[in-house]
């Protein structure tokens, strides 16, 4: 039986219930599938500062690297609020990201047929659903560039990409699109930028290796504006940290369901650290109402791109349709006729779901 080793940060708030109701799905994909995985409970974020006063443990980094994936809930939350930046539980996030190299972003947004509803899009836009995958890069760009002030005159902040840099996010983007239904939109400036002129002729560049996967440009405008008026033309969005980190919340939220968003942050080899987009939900902690599916979701994502068991990503995909179709519904995806239960036996009846 192959045997996988996961490392846990059940993190704050919601994050132990979401990630206990996930495991017990990956437990039921094991179970069919032939997998067992071996669970490392680790400390990073607000728990971590409680027990050992700093957000990231070395020795949380040491058995995530040395782990075949990361499976994470949330970090932070107001206790630690009024804490420095850099010991702050986003501190935990950050670092075990940049510990781990981890620099390409996918986060789908895919809407489920039973919560149509919950997009804020019209239903002729959503026409038979939406599903699109964006990749983002993230240790570029704008955000790590110099930064510039003289005086109280002028300000600058450089943009800036290496070839290596574009070519192993756009190899990313290829690979991800090759799993999906092979087709990459590559989003740059380039009618105003040199980077984004430099980001387009490497990524054709790169295309020529993948000639299966068709391949178009778009400007960014452009694109925040197909987001809404035709999103059915996306499959993979390939873009840099910053038009990304915007995009990316445009393209989650017009499925309009936080508690059902998964994400995966990988880097150069197969290690990669998956988690919902949500945070800690501080406000429903520990009442059961916090629905697990992001994270569970974010299984299949582990299952699909760290550990190459496409099948039973599939199925964990599946199971949280079936859970859906079946009419469960956590308080936050509740609609008129529809049976509210709680995080706990979602995660049961979607890991039932599974096995039947
Ligand atoms: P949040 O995502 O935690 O919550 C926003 C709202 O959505 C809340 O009303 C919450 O109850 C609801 N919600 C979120 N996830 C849900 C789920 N699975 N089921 C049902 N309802 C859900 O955002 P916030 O309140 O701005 O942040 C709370 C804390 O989380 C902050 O400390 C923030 O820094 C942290 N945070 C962490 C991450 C991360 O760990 N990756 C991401 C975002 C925010």
């Amino acid at each position: 039986m192959k045997t996988y080793k996961i490392a846990v940060i059940k993190g704050d708030g919601i994050g132990p219930e979401i990630v206990n109701a996930a495991i017990g799905v990956m437990d039921a994909a094991g179970e069919k599938f032939g997998m067992k995985f071996d669970y490392t409970d680790v400390l990073a974020g607000g728990c971590a500062i409680d027990a050992e006063g700093v957000p990231l443990p070395q020795k949380t980094v040491d058995i995530c690297k040395d782990s075949d994936a990361v499976l994470l809930g949330a970090m932070g939350g107001p206790k630690w609020d009024n804490l420095p930046g850099d010991q702050r539980p986003e501190a935990g996030l950050l670092g075990i990201r940049k510990a781990l190299g981890l620099y390409a972003n996918l986060r789908p947004a895919m809407l489920f047929d039973e919560l149509r509803d919950a997009s804020p899009l019209k239903s002729e836009i959503i026409g038979d659903g939406l599903d699109v995958l964006v990749v983002r890069e993230l240790t570029g760009d704008v955000y790590f560039g110099a930064k510039h002030r003289e005086g109280d005159d002028a300000v600058w902040d450089e943009m800036k990409y290496t070839r290596p840099e574009i070519e192993r996010i756009a190899r990313t983007a290829f690979e991800a699109a090759r799993k999906r239904s092979g087709k990459v939109t590559s989003v740059d400036k380039a009618n105003v930028l040199e980077v984004s002129r430099f980001w387009r002729s490497i990524v054709h560049k790169v295309a020529e290796e993948y000639p299966d996967v068709e391949l178009n440009d778009l400007y960014v405008d452009n694109a925040a504006m197909q987001l809404v008026i035709n999103p059915q033309q996306f499959d993979t969005i390939l873009t840099g940290n910053l038009f990304g980190d915007i995009l990316s919340d445009e393209a989650s939220m017009i499925t309009g369901s936080i508690g059902m968003l998964p994400s995966a942050s990988l880097g150069e080899g197969t290690l990669g650290m998956y988690e919902p987009i949500h945070g800690s939900a501080p406000d429903i902690a520990g009442t059961d109402k916090a629905n697990p599916l992001a994270t569970i979701l974010s299984t299949a994502m582990l299952m699909r791109y760290s550990l190459g068991e496409e099948e039973a990503a599939n199925a964990v995909e599946a199971a949280v349709q079936q859970v859906l179709k079946d009419g469960w519904r956590t308080a936050d995806i509740a609609s008129p006729g529809k049976t509210v239960i709680g995080c706990v036996e979602m995660g049961e009846k979607t890991a039932a779901a599974l096995k039947a």
